[in-house]
């Protein structure tokens, strides 16, 4: 590919130590991602996806190795640059999805653009085109609690692409939806990638879901490989 890549990552590797034991969570991981792919990263519970997706998307430090993202070295990034690079340049969507309870729709995808003091009109305006694209304009009004497993994650993923992230992270956004609806969110996400031009790592254990992605990375006790796209 040409042109320069959205992350790097480079020999990570991350311990985790509780009393004397050590858990290696990454094992010297290096691959990067080029603007507007989606990568999916597959591996079994416990692999290292999580562990992975959160040294990238800068929500934990590894004890080795080098994260970078949109040109910004992450891994040496002081906290209040953490939490910027989180704002502005990354965009997290969870499993469990995340959302505010007692606000809307359209005020929980609003709520990265009150962060970055968005004016109200340009923020109402973008709200309104963001719960179009994922198809939830007549939902706008509705709590977390009145919108099935689907609608709910659709809010999130409005919600992580309302500061016109470079690049979206999302830790097995199917895991909570049957298989059908999670097929769903799969597809949304690869019109996504394609319309808004993010680049995408999405976690996901479903092996279903690996045809919709570009490249698909395995991650199997801390290492991880590439896996050859079969052609379909
Ligand atoms: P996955 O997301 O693929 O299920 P994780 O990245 O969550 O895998 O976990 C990788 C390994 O690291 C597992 O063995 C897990 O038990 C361990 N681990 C994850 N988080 C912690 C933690 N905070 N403290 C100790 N061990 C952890
Ligand atoms: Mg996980």
């Amino acid at each position: 590919m040409s042109s320069e890549p959205l992350v790097v990552v480079e020999g990570l590797r991350k311990v985790y130590r509780s009393g004397p034991k050590e858990v290696v969570a990454l094992r010297e991981v290096t691959f990067e991602a080029y603007p507007g792919e989606l990568v999916a990263v597959r591996g079994r519970s416990g692999s290292g996806k999580t562990t992975l997706l959160n040294q990238i998307g800068g929500l934990d430090r590894p004890d080795a190795g080098r994260v970078v993202v949109a040109g910004q070295e992450v891994t040496a990034l002081a906290e209040d640059a953490l939490v910027a690079l989180r704002r502005d340049v990354v965009g997290f969507v969870f499993q469990s999805f995340g959302l505010i309870p007692v606000l809307s729709a359209a005020e929980n995808v609003g709520v990265p653009m009150r962060l970055t003091r968005t004016p109200s009109g340009a923020r109402e305006e973008r709200v309104r085109m963001l719960l179009a694209l994922v198809g939830l304009e007549q939902h706008a009004n509705q709590r977390p609690y009145e919108l099935s497993g689907g609608q709910r994650q659709r809010v999130a993923i409005a919600r992580a692409l309302a500061n016109r992230p470079r690049l979206l992270v999302a830790d097995e956004p199917t895991g909570q939806l049957d298989s059908q609806t999670g097929r769903q969110i799969m597809q949304l996400l690869r019109a996504l990638v394609r319309s808004e031009g993010v680049t995408a790592l999405v976690a996901t254990h479903d092996p279903g879901l690996m045809t919709l992605a570009d490249r698909v990375l395995e991650i199997s006790d801390g290492v991880l490989r590439e896996v050859a796209l079969q052609q379909s």
